[in-house]
């Protein structure tokens, strides 16, 4: 397998996406090549640092602030209404804030 082969496989292999016969060629060429082992490496490091942001919490009144400014820009007919128009992103964010606010990654402290 050529660099760029497994350059492309890598962040797929980082995130167990790949067929195991696939892994393998991937995981001979990062042991036998220490430039792609160097890029492994970093992703791996990525997914950990983005792993960890799991655990950090928005401010307590971040939620309420944005449904409040939601509320207000639909009171106020922003966009005339065809900006948003339904089953766009706005339900989908109205639904996230509807939420207790626990994804279910943090315990109840
Ligand atoms: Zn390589």
């Amino acid at each position: 397998m050529q660099c760029e082969q497994a350059r492309e496989q890598i962040n797929a292999l980082a995130d167990g996406e790949l067929a195991e016969a696939i892994a393998s060629r991937v995981g001979r060429h990062l042991v036998e090549c220490g430039a792609c082992r160097d890029e492994w490496d970093r992703i791996c490091a990525l997914g950990e640092r983005a792993r960890a942001w799991r655990d950090v919490c928005a401010p307590p009144g971040l939620r309420g602030w944005i449904a409040a400014a939601l509320w207000v820009s639909e009171a106020a007919g922003c966009g005339g209404g065809d900006a948003l128009p339904d089953g766009s992103g706005m339900s989908a964010l109205r639904a996230f804030l509807a939420q207790d606010g626990d994804d279910g990654t943090k315990g109840t402290e």
